[in-house]
């Protein structure tokens, strides 16, 4: 049978799995299947050329037992609820692998921003935060981008909660501009949870840094960043991709001139490359393979071609629950996405908690204090799925699930 590529299927699917090696009782493990609240909203807005268009979204709240929810907002023209609501569960496990005192949240408005206008997207964004206010707020549910929304949007989104409630209220929301309570650090965070992964996925394995070939999916913001910082360490960045092509060199890519490249339009641009397809890339013999765009591009059907030694997940869900099965069985180390790229939320983390005390970090300190979560998580997830004969992913969802369980009979709740 064909495996279910339904995000909300593969994640109740990892939850129960995960639950079942824990011995959870049933009933705490149909509390974690589900989010706790979803809110759908459609909301009316003004387009440039006069139409009023409904626009629809959802905010789904996993789990608040550990905390306020947290999770970004995804504009994009396939967001679904489901979609949604999966996205809430991994936020749930992702700030519980690395101690956040968070439960998962996230939102999606069914939109396409490369379609609009700045003041289409402007007032898109206002009228899906205040279609949400009531279910939001600092000490409820914090917001930040994702998906299509960026720093920007995030700046528009915490003026209209903060209008609404007549007060300056910047810890609505994370990954805002540096101007109005953005942290240091934000922008290269993911990136560099990824690699501090990376590097301690290598040593564990007693894979020699200098040199090590590196493959990367994707060259927007995880990506590209991922790429450079693994070239700065020493490594050899073979292929990269966009959505247009891939791109490789034996000798190593010079990322440096490809960020310039993709800057005035594409890597098709590129130049003293040999130009692959996506699918070449993820195949490609290489140390480390780091997908960094789309979900499901590592399925049953190409897991077994994959050479990689140890595969990053920088994107969300790129690996599918049948592919991590084969992946497994070869030896292949996948450093799941709840870990790999918990940087993100990490130092949004950070930015909330310096919104609360009004007292701002350099990026040195920013970077430091990630290293702390980041590093000891990674070992704590490897050493339990080590113990319990199982892969990281597992090993993560274990951790993050006994954590949230602990907080719900903790409250009385189970
Ligand atoms: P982005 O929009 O900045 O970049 C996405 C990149 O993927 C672009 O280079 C795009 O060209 C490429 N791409 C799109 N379609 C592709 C295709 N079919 N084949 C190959 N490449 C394709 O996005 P991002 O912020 O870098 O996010 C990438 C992934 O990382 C997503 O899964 C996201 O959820 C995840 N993630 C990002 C963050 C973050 O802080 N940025 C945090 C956690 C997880």
């Amino acid at each position: 049978m064909a495996e279910s590529l339904n995000s909300y299927v593969i994640a109740q699917r990892q939850v129960e799995e995960a639950a079942n090696l824990l011995g959870l009782e049933p009933h705490v493990t149909e509390i974690l299947k589900r989010p706790r609240r979803v809110l759908s909203v459609s909301f009316p807005v003004r387009m440039d050329d006069g139409r009023i268009v409904v626009f629809d979204g959802y905010r789904s709240q996993h789990n608040d037992a550990m905390g306020p929810g947290k999770g970004g907002i995804r504009f994009h023209p396939q967001v679904t609820v489901d979609e949604v609501k999966a996205l809430s569960m991994w936020m749930t496990i992702k700030c519980q692998v690395v101690g956040l005192p968070y439960g998962g949240a996230k939102g999606g408005v069914v939109c396409d921003p490369r379609t609009m206008s700045q003041g289409e997207l402007e007032r898109v964004s206002r009228g899906f935060i205040e279609a949400i206010a009531q279910i939001i707020g600092p000490d409820k549910d914090i917001p930040a981008p994702d998906v299509y929304t960026n720093a920007t949007v995030m700046g528009w989104m915490m003026d209209t909660y903060s209008r609404l409630q007549g007060t300056y209220s910047p810890a609505v929301i994370t990954g805002k501009p540096l101007s109005i309570g953005g942290s240091k650090g934000r922008d290269e965070a993911t990136a560099r949870g990824c690699v501090l992964t990376v590097l301690e996925a290598m040593k564990e394995r007693g894979l020699p840094v200098q040199g090590a070939s590196v493959a990367v999916q994707g060259f927007g913001n995880a990506g590209r960043t991922a790429a450079r910082l693994l070239a700065e360490a020493g490594m050899r960045v073979v292929a990269v991709s966009d959505s247009s092509t891939g791109v490789y060199h034996d000798g190593g890519l010079d990322i440096a001139q490809l960020e310039r490249v993709k800057d005035a339009g594409s890597l098709r641009g590129a130049t003293g490359v040999s130009f692959i397809t996506n699918e070449e890339l993820l195949e490609t013999p290489v140390d480390v393979l780091i997908p960094a765009a789309l979900e499901n591009v590592i399925t049953a059907e190409n897991a077994g071609r994959i050479r990689a030694q140890i595969v990053a997940e920088a994107a969300n869900g790129p690996v599918t629950p049948d592919a991590d099965a084969i992946l497994f069985e070869k030896g292949t180390l996948v450093i799941p996405d709840v870990l790999a790229n918990a940087g993100g939320v990490t130092v949004s983390y950070f930015e909330w908690v310096q919104n609360l005390t009004h007292s701002y970090w350099s990026r040195e300190e920013v970077y430091a204090k990630l290293a702390d979560i980041i590093v000891p998580s990674y070992h704590e997830v490897s050493d339990l799925a080590r113990e319990h004969g199982t892969t990281m992913r597992m090993g993560a969802y274990m951790i993050a699930l006994r954590r949230a369980a602990d907080a719900m009979k903790a409250r009385g709740w189970v």
